[in-house]
């Protein structure tokens, strides 16, 4: 790849890409997944997710998490995403989203929960990363990221011989990214739950 290939490839990106304001930091900022992106990714990983685990067949904890997650998608920065709630048949204390508005829980972690608030507080964990958009945000900085790198050993050939330190420099700052956007889930829980109802 040379220079005029870097530059086609940013243009292309700066096409493709739009600046969009986040929902919870209220912050503009360079995004490469459109919301109907985001839906059809989740609509796509959720008949996956769902064959990998199967469902855990029990309709009055359905139910609960069904009216309780609605509830909370409603108060969300985010309430017109079609949120969809799932108890998925593993023992693995876990919870988890996928973009779209897809939140899993396990029987495992149902069990493990000792009171209504608990599974509150995880529950606005989980729809904190749709609202604020953090799968979208980790792809984008992957994407940018990578032209950055590729740009560096094209531009510069001492930069080859510091690429290893790059590369985990790089690592270093995903996992960054990574904790914040769990401080900021966990800070979303907090809101989102005390917002209905729960301390
Ligand atoms: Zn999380």
């Amino acid at each position: 790849m040379n220079k005029c290939k870097l530059v086609i490839f940013s243009l292309v990106l700066i096409i493709i890409g739009s600046c969009a304001r986040n929902p919870v930091t209220g912050k503009r900022e360079l995004t490469l997944m459109s919301e109907s992106q985001e839906l059809a990714l989740g609509k796509e990983s959720d008949p996956q997710i769902v064959a990998q685990y199967g469902l855990y067949d029990n309709p009055t904890m359905q139910a609960f998490i069904n009216e309780k997650g609605k509830q909370m998608g409603a108060i969300s920065h985010r309430p017109n995403i079609p949120y969809e709630f799932k108890i998925l048949d593993s023992p693995v204390v876990n919870a988890f989203a996928v973009p779209g508005g897809y939140v899993y829980f396990t029987r495992g972690i149902m069990g493990h929960f000792n009171n209504e608030a608990e599974f509150a507080g995880v529950l606005g964990h989980e729809i904190g990363h749709i609202a604020a958009k953090h799968s979208a945000r980790q792809y984008r900085d992957q994407i940018l990221t990578q032209i950055i790198f590729i740009g560096g050993l094209i531009v510069s050939k001492d930069f080859q011989k510091f690429a290893d330190v790059a590369q985990q420099g790089i690592g270093l700052m995903f996992l960054k990214f990574s904790r914040d956007h769990e401080t900021e889930s966990d800070k979303l829980g907090v809101a989102y739950s005390t917002k209905i109802g729960y301390n």
